[in-house]
């Protein structure tokens, strides 16, 4: 497995907002601790920012003009954003090359719709990754939160199947409660733990490996966790090692996006999901 990550990613943001550079510095500080090189991300083109956004929000990005209550006018964020979108770029590259590529960058992306911004997220990473490349590709997602920004891009694309398990019921965003055509969505109650979550997977990976497709982006989000303080479906740390496992079963190129997270164990969520990976 190969990591993406670049320090640049922890400066902008508050230690006061759920999204703060801590969450992705405590990954990173534990897998330099065992010895991995990280691979820079480059910065993502215009071209492929424009293949899954409007021009409008690209242009509100880059001018710093516009407003989010959870989503933050920063300085300089049209360039970390594009970073974070150039990362899931070289992961899915890596793993279409016969290796697994994971990015940990931040800011997470699968909230981003096709004209707008929320949730923490600017540009759809995921999306902007699987348009680049044009394969036929299956998304999982498998953050608390439904990625109703990659669902609003990936609809009616035939060469994408969009699968998301996630927490519903007066929950952000409140979408996810159905499925249609190419896009399969498992709602699951607060707090419904282990057991049953990792049978909703099952499903969804049986689901997957039906469409055979040529490339597999799976947006991680440790917020499953039974004490994160945003999300919750009642997962236990070692639980991500049985859904680490179970994802690297489907024996295809797989590529992995760090969307959210936000508990003080991240990193050992962490180390449970990726294995000797
Ligand atoms: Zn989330």
């Amino acid at each position: 497995m190969r990591f993406i990550f670049s320090k640049k990613c922890l400066e902008y943001g508050s230690p006061e907002h759920p999204e703060s550079p801590e969450r992705v510095n405590l990954i990173f500080k534990f897998l330099k601790s065992r010895g991995i090189e990280f691979e820079k991300p480059p910065i993502c083109e215009e071209k492929d920012i424009l293949k899954v956004h409007t021009k409008g929000l690209l242009e509100s990005v880059k001018n710093e003009d516009f407003f989010d209550p959870d989503t933050p006018t920063l300085s300089g964020i049209y360039e970390y954003a594009r970073r974070a979108a150039g990362g899931a770029i070289l992961a899915a590259e890596i793993s279409l090359a016969e290796d697994t590529g994971f990015s940990i960058m931040r800011p997470p992306g699968h909230h981003a719709t096709k004209g707008s911004l929320g949730g923490f997220c600017y540009f759809n990473n995921m999306a902007i990754a699987a348009k680049k490349f044009n394969k036929k590709t299956a998304v999982l997602d498998i953050d608390c939160h439904h990625g109703n920004g990659s669902e609003n891009i990936f609809q009616g694309d035939e060469k994408v199947l969009y699968v998301s398990l996630h927490r519903y019921g007066f929950f952000y965003p409140g979408s996810g409660g159905e499925s249609n055509g190419n896009i399969r969505n498992y709602p699951l109650s607060f707090g419904i733990g282990e057991n049953e979550y990792i049978e909703t997977l099952k499903q969804a990976l049986k689901e997957i490996d039906n469409f055979a497709p040529e490339l597999i982006g799976i947006s991680v989000g440790f917020d499953t966790y039974k004490l994160d303080p945003v999300g919750g479906l009642g997962l236990e740390i070692t639980s991500y090692k049985k859904i680490g496992e179970l994802i690297r079963e489907l024996n295809r190129p797989i590529f992995y996006l760090l969307e959210g997270g936000y508990s003080s164990d991240i990193s050992k969520c962490m180390e449970q999901f990726i294995g000797n990976g």
